[in-house]
């Protein structure tokens, strides 16, 4: 089968590979598309995502495709069923598997990062992390649910009231999502804080009341809820400050490993600050899945490219002369 294959330190090409063969618990599912994001441009520069990735290895953790074989145990999933993949495998065993909080495992895998994902004809994962996708959802949105899980799992840890002020800091297609995502959950007053003054009619039709350009523009303060959306140093300065008394401010930007920033810790003390990591997506996929169906027009419209394999490599390795907001891969239209 057409593969790319990520076979070193920013070394991607499109291979033959053997098609996976289907253990009992698995099922093979022929890919239709494939969502990149943030974490396959770390991973490509041989940085870590939820996990390393070991070259020769697939990249492609945001999926949709349709079901070509079942192993001999497979109960809940059928061939020809449309569907995504939670790409984030769970040991089951550990301490954390057993105490609910999945997303700590002490030996996750992940479809994409540690073993072969979607950017192939073919890909396996184990039916329990395969999830049947609504008739009316296309396989473009669905190859979304990866990320917008992962947003939904950031909301569902802050605790969230209509009357709250809200301060969302990025303007890319996740911290989108997270503007109307937060909106469609009732909340009124929700701000953002980005860079790019081309981006602000959207934010703005996605629901936020004030974008602000933070490179340009004085950002306030006194927020109940922040949410970073970058990674970088500046920006998780700039969430905590932007906090205000009894403020939550979640940490969701995938930083480098060794990045640290300043914290005021009389702040944290005085204001009863609260700071929370978001880490991946456990038990989000339903919620995913129904967000999008709710949202299907708005999150597709979100999708500035679409590539094939011969293009990927250019585009994580940061060679496009344009601005990407959100780059799926068409994988049918790239195995023909
Ligand atoms: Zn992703
Ligand atoms: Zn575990």
């Amino acid at each position: 089968m057409k593969a790319l294959v990520l076979e070193g330190l920013k070394d991607m090409n499109v291979r033959d590979i053997d098609a996976p063969k289907v253990p009992a618990n698995e099922v093979k599912i022929q890919m239709k598309y494939a969502g990149i994001c943030g974490t396959d441009t770390h991973l490509y520069q041989g940085l870590p995502g939820s996990a390393q990735a070991t070259p020769p290895i697939v990249l492609g953790h945001e999926n949709s495709g349709q079901v070509v074989e079942v192993g001999a145990d497979v109960t809940t999933i059928k061939v020809g069923d449309r569907v995504t993949i939670d790409p984030n495998i769970y040991c089951g065993h550990c301490r954390y598997c057993r105490e609910g909080r999945p997303q700590l495992c002490e030996h996750l895998s992940a479809v994409g990062v540690t073993r072969n994902g979607g950017l192939a004809e073919f890909v396996t994962a184990p039916e329990s992390v395969v999830y049947p996708i609504p008739d009316e959802l296309s396989f473009k949105a669905a190859a979304l649910t990866e990320p917008v899980s992962c947003a939904v799992h950031g909301v569902k840890l802050l605790d969230l009231d209509p009357a709250q002020h809200v301060l969302i800091i990025g303007d890319g297609f996740i911290a989108q999502l997270f503007t109307a995502m937060i909106k469609s959950l009732g909340v009124t007053h929700v701000d953002v804080s980005g860079h790019n003054d081309q981006k602000r009619d959207l934010m703005k039709r996605l629901g936020a009341e004030n974008v602000y350009n933070n490179g340009t523009e004085t950002v306030p303060s006194g927020y109940d809820v922040v949410v970073e959306v970058v990674g970088a140093p500046a920006t998780q300065a700039a969430a905590v400050d932007a906090a205000g008394k009894g403020g939550q401010v979640l940490m969701f930007g995938v930083a480098n490993p060794d990045q640290t920033f300043a914290l005021n810790s009389y702040d944290i003390f005085q204001k009863e600050l609260t700071i929370k990591g978001s880490f991946i997506n456990p038990y989000a996929f339903e919620d995913s899945l129904a967000f999008l169906a709710g949202h299907q027009e708005l999150v597709e419209s979100l999708i500035s490219d679409e590539l094939t394999f011969d293009q990927v490599a250019d585009f994580l390795g940061g060679k496009f002369d344009h601005k990407v907001n959100k780059a799926i891969v068409n994988v049918s239209e790239s195995v023909k």
